[in-house]
């Protein structure tokens, strides 16, 4: 049984600790019990690689005091507009972007919403911070811990702990 949400994190623009940091902050002040943060990793960008390197990082909610899942999203994408993200280019650079991992053992799949995210096994900006947090976890589509969804992904992208200099 999965008590707890997991929520990622992204920044790739401007002051992208300060983003990721604020974005905690309005996850607090949305009513989103914080519980507890990953690492902060420096990751390569994905599907366009022209741009910034992102900073990611993992946040897990308490789950006794969480809203539904759709109320959850609204909740995510009233922080991110917030914090002046502008959804221009797809994939594209963003001050901060927040996605719904994992919501108790909740499966769901809506044109608005689809959780546990579907590319959280294709991403190792997710699985390796996520993996600091709960490997133990187990998927409740794929049936596998994160520890070994993270040995087990294709993806090959370098993700590295950051340390602010
Ligand atoms: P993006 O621009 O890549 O951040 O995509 C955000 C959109 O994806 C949101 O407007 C949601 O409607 C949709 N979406 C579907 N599933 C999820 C999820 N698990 N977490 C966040 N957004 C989701």
């Amino acid at each position: 049984m999965i008590q707890n949400a997991y929520v990622g994190l992204g920044s790739n623009l401007g002051d992208r600790a300060g983003y990721l940091l604020l974005a905690v902050r309005g996850m607090l002040d949305a009513g989103l019990d914080v519980i507890r943060l990953s690492s902060i990793y420096e990751t390569e960008p994905l599907e366009n690689e022209h741009q910034p390197a992102f900073l990611n990082m993992v946040a897990e909610l308490r789950g006794s005091t969480l809203p539904s899942p759709e109320q959850m999203l609204a909740r995510l994408l009233r922080v991110e507009y917030a914090l002046g993200r502008k959804r221009d280019v797809p994939m594209g650079p963003r001050t901060i972007d927040l996605d719904l991992l994992i919501f108790r053992d909740q499966r769901l799949a809506t044109e608005f919403l689809t959780v546990p995210h579907p590319r959280l096994h294709a991403r190792r900006f997710v699985l390796v911070p996520l993996n600091e947090l709960v490997p133990n976890l187990v998927h409740p589509v794929l049936g596998k811990p994160i520890r070994e969804l993270l040995s087990q992904t294709k993806d090959r992208s370098n993700v590295v702990r950051w340390a602010s200099t």
